[in-house]
């Protein structure tokens, strides 16, 4: 047989799949793959349920169903003061990876440079490739994951065709402040690039910050792709419900790929999207503030234990310093180890690198039953302890 595509085919299987796998092997706690132990608020479900029987469950629109796309930029105009226009400036897609996806696929030529900040979500770097594009990484560490500034700014050429930023960030659950994202687009507009920002995790940050989309930044209303989730907003990972928003010269190019990726994401789940987009403030501030409340239980449980844990300021992770533990191999070796003899499940944030060279930390999913999360922490108390 002649080889397949050798750029996909140099992957292995994700991280999440495996650390998922293992941990129902072994009927261990599952806090690595990042979903919620619980099935969404009960509103939302029923009018998915309700618009499948009463249909229409045929093609919809390309772009998606307008009820989606109208709640989509009235979410724009509520949360961040974006006007947005949501016939030519919002498209549905299935998912934000469908949307990250789409916009390497749609606006990157071969040769292209695309910036990339390390740890990355695992779709970002095959993607990219993928495309054409020929990657510049700059890395985040932990425990601090400042951003590298005098990295960036060499990364970035007259080749550069987009940046990729993810803030609120996975792995780091670092939600990216004023000032980087002002040197960030900074560089943006001196180097005549774009920003598609990954911000599925926007609802999810705490301690009363602000996520700032990039997009929001003076003279990046038309730089910027702005990528959201509803499996994110709403608890609802399986549903592969994601929106970009962007300016039409940008929307457009995006637009191409979608019509023959997928074409179109599930009529009634857009409009159960559509529905939870409207729902009012307090919804948006109970998600924040539940998830809060997860964070703190875990990370003072894992402090108790003696680990050194990693500040969270948004997303449903958390990472730890796996030697403050005295545990002396990599941290794929930490969460197999964890899993068959604590019976707790995390990811390697090493997984999050091209270079598994950040090998001494782990990562936790809070977004859990309280219940199930102390139960967590007993067990690597009993093991650590
Ligand atoms: N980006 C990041 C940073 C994520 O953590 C996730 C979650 N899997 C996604 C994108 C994908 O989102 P979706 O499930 O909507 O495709
Ligand atoms: N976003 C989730 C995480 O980081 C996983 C998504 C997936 O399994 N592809 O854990």
């Amino acid at each position: 047989m002649k080889p397949a595509n050798s750029v996909l085919m140099s992957y292995g299987t994700t991280i999440f799949t495996v650390m998922s796998a293992l941990a129902a092997e072994h009927g261990s706690i599952n806090l690595g793959q990042g979903f919620p132990d619980s099935e969404g608020p009960e509103d939302i479900l029923q009018k998915a349920a309700d618009a499948v029987v009463a249909g229409p469950n045929q093609y919809p629109p390309m772009m998606g169903i307008p009820a989606l796309r109208q709640a989509v930029a009235s979410a724009n105009q509520r949360f961040y003061d974006l006007n947005v226009d949501w016939q030519t400036e919002v498209m549905v897609t299935s998912g934000a990876t469908e949307a990250l996806a789409d916009s390497m696929l749609g606006l990157i030529e071969p040769g292209d440079e695309v910036v990339l900040i390390e740890p990355l979500y695992d779709s970002y770097l095959p993607m990219v490739r993928r495309a054409g594009g020929v990657p510049k990484l700059v890395r985040l560490e932990p425990p601090a994951w400042e951003l590298p500034r005098d990295a960036l700014r060499d990364a970035f050429s007259p080749k550069t065709k987009l940046i990729l930023l993810n803030s609120p960030h996975n792995p780091a659950g670092k939600v990216f402040h004023r000032d980087e994202l002002d040197f960030i687009a900074g560089l943006v507009k001196e180097f005549d690039a774009i920003a598609v920002c990954d911000e599925v995790y926007e609802h999810l940050v705490f301690d009363g910050q602000p996520h700032i989309p990039l997009m929001t930044l003076p003279g990046m209303r038309d730089r910027c792709l702005r990528i959201g989730s509803a499996g994110k907003t709403f608890s609802v990972t399986g549903w592969k419900v994601g929106y970009v928003t962007a300016v039409p010269e940008l929307l457009t190019p995006v637009a191409k790929a979608h019509q023959f990726v997928t074409f179109t994401t599930p009529p009634n789940l857009q409009a159960a999207a559509a529905y939870g987009l409207g729902k009012d403030d307090a919804y948006f501030e109970a998600l924040a503030g539940d998830l809060q409340g997860k964070r703190d239980l875990l990370a003072d449980g894992l402090r108790d234990i003696g680990f050194e844990v990693m500040q969270t300021e948004g997303t449903y992770f958390l990472s730890v310093d796996i030697r403050s533990v005295g545990f002396n191999e990599d941290d794929e070796a930490f969460c197999r180890h964890i899993t068959t003899e604590a019976g707790v499940t995390a990811v390697p944030v090493s997984a999050f690198y091209q270079q598994a060279d950040v090998d001494h930390y782990a990562r936790f999913c809070f977004c859990k039953d309280d219940a199930l999360l102390s139960e967590a922490l007993e067990r690597l108390k009993k093991h650590f302890g």
